[in-house]
């Protein structure tokens, strides 16, 4: 029950048993095109270049970032929370001239603070991560497309931690760039990034090509500014996922068979469904942590549907209580990072653990750990408030 990984559905850990097949077999390429409609669906968006890189959501965001940004280009990064310091960190490598407006942990930035920085930086890129795992609150993101276009600008969202279980609308919102990950509201493992680029967003890709097809090996230096990584090159990997096939990796054939369970589960149960599933499950571990005395991290408003902060109270000591929840009950929860160390506690409600009998069983535990920990709370109070939640819902 921590802030992902997650337990996966079992039904992707069974897809993810079956046998493999070449990569040029035809059954293969179908399946690569049947995941390509798939997370069309997911991201609800009709970019043809919706696909899978092969790595981790980190994967997904490096090959977004270098390929769009060549040394010496602008970009913008309002942070946050920790994943913002990663956004900058990796634009920071690919060379770009890299500029950060930050905020608060637990707060999100006002469009009025963001079009500001846009206008004082006129940069190429805005990189935005959607939901900071780290501090559990999401950052609006309607409007800011609209935004970026009257800057000139192309907007790239981190979504791996919302994607699943919180709105999300590439195409409505105008987002041209968005990555993600498995392992948190989609329920399967990390391994492989599901990603997808606007037309905008691929003709810039697109220019920066440097060598001819089919001899990009020898590394002929034809474009100004090539791609400054050959296996996050995002231009040779809407090749290789095109009928044109070029052979780039060699796809990571039981990734994708997960991806695909992941995207058809989720489909099958509706995003809207989703969506609220995980509103109502977030609600209910929220009330039963503020029942046992823990009071909420973050501006509420914004907070993500997914993950729960709550303050570590005085006096107790938080890892302990983690070791506890592990070692006495098999669950569990996490801490935070940076700032927030020892700080909060944070208690998913994702993907696969986005159940009734998971909230419960977690709280029913985190009050005998806490009660043993010293902290009072009154007997049956967490389970309760989530059950008035679920009662109101029923
Ligand atoms: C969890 C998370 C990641 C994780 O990246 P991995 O490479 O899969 O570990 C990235 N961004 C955000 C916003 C996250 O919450």
């Amino acid at each position: 029950m921590g802030p992902g990984p997650i337990t996966a559905d079992p039904r992707v850990l069974r897809a993810m048993s079956a046998q493999l097949v070449g990569q040029y077999d035809p059954w293969m390429t179908g399946t690569m095109n049947e995941v390509m409609g798939l997370y069309r669906e997911v991201f609800i968006t009709e970019n043809q270049q919706t696909m899978l890189v092969d790595g981790t959501s980190r994967a997904g965001i490096e090959a977004a970032l270098v390929s769009l940004l060549a040394p010496g280009d602008r970009v913008l990064v309002p942070i946050f929370g920790r994943f913002g310091h990663l956004l900058a960190e990796i634009c920071r490598r690919a060379g770009a001239d890299v500029h950060t407006i930050e905020t608060e942990w637990g707060q999100v930035f006002t469009e009025d603070a963001i079009e500001a920085a846009l206008s004082d930086v006129q940069p190429k890129v805005l990189a935005v991560v959607h939901g900071d795992t780290s501090t559990t609150v999401a950052q609006p993101l309607e409007g800011l497309g609209e935004l970026c276009e009257r800057h000139g600008a192309l907007l790239y969202v981190d979504a791996t931690a919302t994607l699943g279980g919180n709105e999300f609308r590439t195409d409505e919102w105008r987002i041209d760039v968005a990555t993600a990950g498995l392992q948190k509201c989609l329920g399967g493992p990390s391994g492989s990034a599901p990603v997808t680029f606007s037309e905008r967003a691929v003709a810039v890709i697109e220019a920066r090509k440097s060598v001819e097809e089919g001899i990009r090996d020898e590394g002929d230096p034809v474009a100004a500014e090539p791609i400054r990584s050959n296996y996050l090159d995002m231009g040779q990997i809407f090749d290789y996922w095109s009928e044109r096939r070029l052979n780039h990796h060699t796809e990571a054939t039981t990734m994708l068979f997960g991806a695909r369970e992941c995207a058809r589960i989720l489909l099958e149960e509706g995003l809207a469904e989703s969506w609220s599933r995980h509103q109502l499950h977030g609600r209910a571990m929220l009330a039963g942590a503020s029942a046992l005395g823990l009071p909420p991290f973050g501006a509420l408003a914004y907070k993500m549907t997914n993950v729960v902060g709550v303050e570590i109270p005085d006096g107790v000591n938080g890892d302990a209580v983690r070791g506890a929840m592990l070692e006495d009950f098999g669950i569990e929860i996490g801490t935070s990072f940076g700032p927030l160390h020892g700080r909060i506690w944070r208690i998913g409600t994702m993907g696969y653990n986005a159940r009734t009998d998971a909230v419960l069983t977690t709280l029913a535990a985190l009050e005998a750990v806490l009660r043993r920990a010293g902290h009072p709370c009154s007997p049956g109070a967490g389970v309760d408030a989530a059950y008035e939640v679920y009662g109101a819902a029923a």
